[in-house]
């Protein structure tokens, strides 16, 4: 377990998981935190990277920071896909295991499965078959990630662990169209349809592709869990272990915009993989649940988010979404499993008095 004056560097923590662990961490009352900009270190920089593991001394590491994308700009930027995630894993992982950080959870992502891996996907599939074209350079790079992080473990005794997410989403995801994901890039989609009054909105690919969405504040909740809980090299899935299409969260978001008009989609558009859910048996065995339905977590963003700069094709909003998730939290419609969902303040206080736990 983290102390509570543990000194804990969150690496990424402008990004939406990053940022959203920092939330979780101050919400639990980890007040010692390391932070930098991109201005004031350049991850990819391995000897700048260095200094400050030498000078700051971090006990904890989330390394949350990537270059990461949606499908076109995965498939028109593999170089800065590959080469900037080696980059930055590289640099922070070896300072990480030189200055003997007590542990670091490393974050890879769910696209490091085989395009036909079966549904849903246990963590043993990694490494069983051709991965998925249009984000092979980013599965490859964060594969490699996994094996640094296991290779630090058996040469030097570190104790990295690794975390696979599923898409996330939440308020201060990238809502640009051309580089962010489907959810954000949906939303937006449906909320100018609307405001223009469009009789259509146009969604990438068939509509058939299944995908499985995680909020934000699960996943950080489900990171502080693993750092505090989970000491294993085997890799662990984080999700919800449910799916729904392409098509399917198109409605769902016209429902939660109120956009009455019609979805088409444009089949020039490439789907990527057909069908992407988590097996998270692993992570529930350990304990740990999400609270946060897909819908209510839609709505929720949909109403925290800024919005004027929308209309603008070319602009990239400013966020608001400071606030911790509370609110659709306790309306048992709204939670998922009927979990009781507890506001992030008392889920953490929970966690310091934690449940009990296989080992
Ligand atoms: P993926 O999960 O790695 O395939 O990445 P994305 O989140 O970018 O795309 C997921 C699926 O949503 C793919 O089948 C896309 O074709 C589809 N999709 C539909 N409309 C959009 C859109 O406007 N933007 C994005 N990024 N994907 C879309």
């Amino acid at each position: 377990m983290m102390d509570h004056d543990a000194k804990i560097f969150v690496a990424g923590h402008r990004g939406l998981l990053g940022s959203a662990i920092v939330r979780a961490l101050r919400i639990a009352g980890f007040m010692n935190l390391i932070t930098r900009s991109r201005d004031q270190l350049d991850l990819r920089d391995n000897g700048a990277v260095r200094v400050l593991f030498e000078r700051e001394r971090p006990d904890y590491v989330f390394l949350a920071a990537a270059r990461v994308g949606g499908i076109l700009a995965n498939g028109t930027l593999p170089v800065e896909f590959l080469v900037e995630n080696l980059a930055i894993q590289n640099s922070v992982l070896i300072a990480a295991c030189d200055t003997q950080v007590k542990k670091l959870l490393f974050l890879g992502s769910s696209c490091i499965y085989p395009r036909m891996a079966p549904q849903p996907i246990r963590e043993e599939y990694l490494l069983t078959g051709p991965l998925e074209p249009s984000n092979r350079a980013y599965a490859l790079a964060k594969i490699a990630g996994i094996e640094l992080c296991n290779a630090c473990r058996s040469e030097y005794g570190s104790n990295f662990i690794s975390v696979m997410p599923t898409n996330l989403y939440g308020p201060d995801d990238n809502f640009d169209l051309t580089t962010s994901h489907v959810l954000p890039a949906l939303l937006r989609k449906i909320h100018i349809a609307k405001m223009r009054a469009d009789t259509t909105v146009s969604v990438w690919g068939t509509g058939t592709p299944r995908r499985e969405f995680l909020h934000v504040t699960d996943a950080a909740d489900a990171c502080l869990f693993l750092m505090n809980h989970y000491d294993s090299a085997e890799i662990v899935n984080v999700g919800t272990g449910e799916e729904i299409t392409i098509g399917d969260l198109a409605q769902s978001i016209a429902e939660i915009v109120g956009y009455n008009g019609e979805i088409v989609y444009d089949t020039s558009r490439p789907d990527g993989t057909p069908r992407k859910v988590l097996d998270v048996s692993r992570l529930i065995g350990l304990g740990w649940r999400p609270c946060i339905a897909l819908k209510a977590g839609i709505a929720r963003v949909y109403q925290e988010v800024d919005k004027s700069a929308w209309l603008d094709p070319g602009s990239r909003p400013s966020q608001q979404g400071n606030s911790a998730f509370d609110a659709t939290q306790n309306d048992p419609d709204l939670s998922l499993h009927g979990a009781a969902c507890l506001p992030d303040s008392d889920r953490y206080r929970r966690e310091r008095n934690p449940i009990q736990v296989s080992p």
